[in-house]
């Protein structure tokens, strides 16, 4: 038996002595599978939990979401961030209702087809919901595997990714597939953890860990470095008009596509530019005021912002009003603006 396969009891085992509770996990019904697996794969569990029970309530099954308004799910999605997992999910629940009767096919192939769902989900649905053998490989499974293996191979690279699916793929247990990739996971979650020290010395593998008896366990895995983040200056206005605040809609492209957002302009501008700006776009202010300045971080891009809160004495066209429970409540706005949209809600 190859040292890899030689992990699987001991990890079984020690996943079904140390498996967290989790809402989906306790229930793992295939909507419940795939719904968090969506909301955890940019975000913490911890996080993920009240957003699960808040769209589980809302959102029961398939067909509730297939039918939901763009706005409900834009809100129950606020704040996870990665807007287009919410409308990938909607895409595809609306697929599932219009070819498969309402329910997640129970094959891993048809699953890897639905918008949204690429080769980890697929596996994750198929083998925790379905108890199909297929590999779901996600980072923290790379890392342990990279780690157990001693491999110094870049997982940055698909070609290096593909190759772990296989290496699972071979070791699977038919028997408990879902339980197995939950386990790599966990471990790779609680025990063989992103930077800092993998904690060797509570491992179930770590006996026959090869990163661990070489003493290299720490170096792994090997990524390639990211491109910096590109930064973008703006400006960000609180247009308040009888306490209302303007907001707007994005374009249908590019990055935070369609939400609603604060009205703002390209750089960092003085209280002049500022005043040029609203100039241009026909408002004249009856007071402005200089906001602290805040920044976000996307993916790939870094926005630091200032802002200005603006008095008005009448309503500029070409601006949606909200008061604000209607910002709590109705507008699902990214929290790229909390830092000033808090300004206005207190
Ligand atoms: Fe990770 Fe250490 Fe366990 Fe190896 S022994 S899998 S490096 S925690």
């Amino acid at each position: 038996m190859s040292a890899f396969k030689e992990m699987v009891p001991p990890l079984l085992d020690w996943y079904g002595r140390n498996a967290r509770s989790l809402p989906w996990r306790d229930r793992p019904e295939p909507y419940r599978v795939w719904v968090s697996e969506i909301m955890l794969q940019q975000t913490r569990v911890e996080a993920v939990k009240p957003y699960f029970a808040r769209f589980m309530e809302e959102l029961p099954g398939v067909a509730a979401l297939a039918a939901a308004p763009e706005q409900q799910l834009m809100k129950l999605w606020e704040g996870l961030g990665y807007y287009s997992r919410a409308r990938n999910l909607q895409k595809a629940a609306q697929v599932l209702v219009e070819q498969y009767g309402g329910e997640l096919p129970a094959d891993y192939e048809e699953l890897l087809r639905l918008p949204g769902i690429g080769p980890y989900t697929a596996g994750a649905v198929a083998s925790i919901a379905f108890q199909i053998p297929a590999p779901a490989v996600d980072g923290n499974v790379l890392r342990v595997v990279m780690r157990l293996t001693a491999s110094r191979d870049n997982i940055s690279e698909p070609a290096v990714k593909r190759a772990v699916e296989e290496q699972v793929r071979e070791v699977i247990p038919r028997d408990r597939p879902g339980d197995f990739n939950q386990a790599m996971m966990e471990l790779g979650a609680t025990v063989c953890g992103p930077g800092g020290e993998p904690r060797c010395l509570v491992c179930p593998l770590a006996a026959l860990c090869e990163g661990n008896r070489l003493g290299i366990a720490r170096e792994l895995p090997v990524k390639a470095k990211k491109k910096a983040r590109r930064i973008e200056e703006k400006t960000v206005f609180l247009l308040v008009y009888n306490g209302e605040l303007a907001i707007r809609r994005r374009e249908d492209s590019g990055l935070l596509a369609g939400l609603w957002e604060l009205p703002s302009a390209e750089g960092r501008l003085s209280p002049e530019g500022a005043g040029e700006v609203l100039q241009d776009w026909g408002i004249r202010p009856l007071a402005l005021k200089p906001l602290p300045a805040a920044k976000h971080i996307f993916t790939h891009v870094e926005w630091h912002m200032t802002g200005y809160w603006v008095k008005l004495k009448e309503k500029p066209d070409g601006f949606t009003w909200a008061g604000r429970n209607e910002l709590l409540e109705v507008y699902a706005l990214p929290s790229a603006f909390r830092a000033y949209l808090d300004a206005f809600t207190g």
